[in-house]
């Protein structure tokens, strides 16, 4: 059973090496950026409180992001494997991940930080800009969000580093080979597939 988190800046390639990843281990794939912009969507009151943070490039506040997360994860019991993409994306919010996995016997086995120089992260966007017209990705707006991770989320690398159970991944060159990287790097960190348990997340915690 695996518990990870992505930890990398707008564009790096999460959402494309998330579901996969997930998929090869058969656990939940858990975007926070996907589920805010569901409630945006539905217009329910998370999601009126959301957007005009989102909109801008900023952070939804810990709170309610928070409150977002650990709901999910505790459904339908709490969940015993998963990826995580988008969360934590602050100080605030790792200590909360923190306290919730030791309270739930569910901390994280390995956080994978996804390495992109800005001007690729920049070249990235604007493709996707062109392919998928999400307004977050206007360029200004795009800078803005690149800024918000390095001061906000990038001091998460050293504070899991620490926790000793941080991979360094480069983010450069092709889906596959990136893929094949994270794979080999959480093979090597004594999490490869073979070695976890039944694919079923969503049953009883395995012993870890
Ligand atoms: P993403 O799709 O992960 O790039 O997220 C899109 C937007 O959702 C971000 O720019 C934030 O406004 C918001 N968001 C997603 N995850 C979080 C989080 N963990 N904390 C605060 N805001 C978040």
């Amino acid at each position: 059973m695996l518990r990870a988190l992505f930890l990398a800046p707008p564009g790096a390639g999460k959402g494309t090496q998330g579901p996969s990843l997930a998929e090869h281990y058969g656990v939940p794939y858990i975007a926070t950026g996907d589920m805010l912009r569901e409630h945006v969507a539905n217009d329910t009151p998370l999601g009126r409180a959301a957007k005009v943070h989102m909109d801008s490039g900023g952070l939804v506040p810990d709170e309610l992001v928070v409150e977002m997360v650990s709901g999910r994860l505790a459904r339908p019991t709490p969940l015993a494997g998963f990826v995580l993409d988008g969360f934590p994306r602050t100080l605030n919010q790792a200590l909360a991940a923190y306290e919730w996995g030791k309270d739930h016997d569910r901390t994280f086995d390995a956080v994978i930080s996804l390495e992109v120089p800005r001007d690729e992260l920049v070249r990235r966007v604007q493709e996707r800009q062109r392919k998928a017209g999400r307004q977050d990705d206007d360029l200004d707006t795009f800078r803005h969000r690149l800024d918000v991770y390095d001061r906000d989320t990038q001091p998460l690398i050293a504070f899991y580093r620490e926790r000793g159970i941080l991979l360094d991944i480069a983010g450069t060159g092709t889906v596959e080979a990136i893929r094949q990287r994270i794979l080999d790097a959480l093979a090597a960190a004594g999490h490869g597939v073979d070695r976890l348990g039944p694919s079923d997340a969503d049953v009883a915690p395995t012993p870890s």
